[in-house]
C-alpha cells in the first residue's frame, strides 16, 4: 500500500521530531543527496504560465529513487484567501514504478527551501556571521529564520515586509526562540544594513527590485529566494555582478533565477560542487556571494524520503489503496469488480 501524509500529518510528524531537529535530518539527507549530484537523471521543471500564476511540475530520479513536485506560484493568492505557493507530490521506487508515498508538499516546501538557504549559507557565508537580514513575511519565512538560527547559528533577524502584520506574525513565531534577537525593521534598507547574510523571500510576479547594489555591503551572503520564475526577480542587476553567484540547476536557473537578466553565458558556479568540497565557494572574506535559489526537485526528492523515512518510523500516515494490488496482476477488471461488489 501507498502511506499517504496530508498536511495533518506532516504537521504532526515535524512537531513529534520538533522543527530543528527536522531540518538537522533533512539537512542530512539533502547534502547527501547534493553530494551525489551527477548521478541524478536531472530536467528544468515544466511550467505552466498563465497572467497571474504558474504551476509546475517537478521530477527527479536516480536509479533508487523516482520523486516529483506539483508546485503553484500565485503572488495574488493570499487575498483571496489561498497560499501563494501550494504543493504535493510523491516518491516511488524505481525498480518497479510503485509509488510509496505521496504527501502534502506545501509544509514541506517551507522546510526544505529554508534548509536548501541554510546549507548553501553554511558552504559559502563568512564563518563569523551574526545577523540575517530578511525581506519578505509571509509563508516561507518563518521557516528561513528558524533554518539559519538552528542550522547555521544567526543570532540575530531583522525583519522587513511592505505588510506590517506579517512582520509581527513571523515575529511572534520566532520569540519561541530566546537565543535569537528579533527586530522589525522599518524599511528595507534598515534591515539589510549592517547584516552579514540577506535572504530575499517576496512575492510578486514582476521584475521586482528588492535588493539594489547600494544596500550591499562588503562580506555579505545573500539568499536570492523569492526571485523563481521567468519575469519574476528582486535582486538589481548590479548586485548580481557585485557577487560571486552560486547556483542548483543551471539550465532552470538561466529560466528562473535572478540571473536570466545576465547574458546565458555569465559565470555562474553549480552549488553542488561546493558542497562536495570540488569547488571553493568563497574566495575572501569581502566578497559578496549569492545563492540565486530557485528550487530544483532533487530538494524535494531529499524532503519526500526523509519524510517517508521518518513517517515509518513514527507510523505517522495512512495507507491507501493509491495503485491496486492483486493476486494476478493480469486481472485488474477483475479486481474492479470484486472492489465494487465488495463496497455493494
Ligand atoms: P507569500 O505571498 O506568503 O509572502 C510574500 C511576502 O512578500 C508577502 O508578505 C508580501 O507582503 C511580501 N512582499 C511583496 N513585495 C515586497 C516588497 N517589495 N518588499 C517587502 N516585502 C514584499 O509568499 P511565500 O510563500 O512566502 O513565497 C515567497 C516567494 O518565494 C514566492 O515568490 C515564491 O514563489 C518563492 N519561493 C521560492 C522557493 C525556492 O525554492 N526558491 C520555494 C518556495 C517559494
Amino acid at each position: 500500500m501507498t502511506l499517504f501524509l496530508d498536511v495533518n500529518a506532516a504537521s504532526k510528524l515535524v512537531s513529534r521530531l520538533g522543527v530543528s531537529e527536522f531540518m538537522f535530518g533533512l539537512l542530512a539527507y539533502m547534502e547527501d543527496d547534493f553530494c551525489h549530484w551527477p548521478e541524478f537523471d536531472k530536467s528544468a521543471r515544466t511550467a505552466a504560465h498563465s497572467d497571474v500564476g504558474v504551476i509546475e511540475l517537478m521530477p527527479v530520479a536516480d536509479q533508487v529513487h523516482y520523486g516529483f513536485k506539483y508546485v503553484n506560484g500565485h503572488p495574488t493568492n493570499p487575498l483571496q484567501g489561498l497560499s501563494t505557493v501550494m504543493a504535493f507530490g510523491a516518491l516511488s521506487d524505481v525498480s518497479t514504478g510503485f509509488p510509496r508515498l505521496l504527501s502534502e508538499l506545501t509544509i514541506s516546501t517551507g522546510l526544505r527551501t529554508a534548509v536548501a538557504s541554510a546549507m548553501a549559507t553554511k558552504a559559502l557565508a563568512r564563518a563569523d556571521s551574526s545577523t540575517l537580514g530578511l525581506i519578505g513575511c509571509g509563508a516561507q519565512s518563518t521557516f528561513q529564520a528558524i533554518a539559519l538560527h538552528c542550522l547555521v547559528g544567526i543570532q540575530e533577524v531583522r525583519l522587513f515586509d511592505i505588510d506590517a502584520d506579517a512582520i509581527d506574525q513571523v515575529a511572534m513565531h520566532l520569540s519561541a526562540y530566546p537565543a535569537l534577537t528579533v527586530i522589525k525593521a522599518a524599511s528595507a534598507k534598515a534591515c539589510v544594513k549592517g547584516a552579514d547574510i540577506v535572504t530575499t523571500v517576496t512575492a510578486d510576479k514582476a521584475y521586482a527590485t528588492i535588493l539594489t547594489l547600494d544596500m550591499i555591503e562588503p562580506g555579505m551572503h545573500i539568499n536570492g529566494v523569492g526571485g523563481d520564475c521567468p519575469g519574476k526577480t528582486e535582486l538589481h542587476i548590479d548586485v548580481l555582478k557585485a557577487g560571486k553567484i552560486f547556483i542548483e540547476h543551471e539550465p532552470q536557473t538561466r529560466i528562473e533565477g535572478d540571473i536570466q537578466q545576465l547574458p546565458a553565458d555569465y559565470p555562474v558556479h553549480p552549488l553542488w560542487k561546493v558542497i562536495k568540497g570540488e569547488e571553493q565557494g568563497r574566495d575572501e572574506p569581502q566578497q559578496i556571494t549569492i545563492f540565486d535559489s530557485v528550487g530544483f526537485a532533487l530538494e524535494d526528492l531529499s524532503v519526500l524520503r526523509y519524510l517517508f523515512e521518518q513517517a515509518v518510523k513514527h507510523n505517522i500516515g495512512e495507507k491507501i489503496d493509491l495503485v491496486p494490488e492483486m493476486e494476478n496482476p493480469k486481472d485488474l477488471f477483475g479486481l474492479m469488480l470484486a472492489r465494487s461488489q465488495a463496497l455493494s
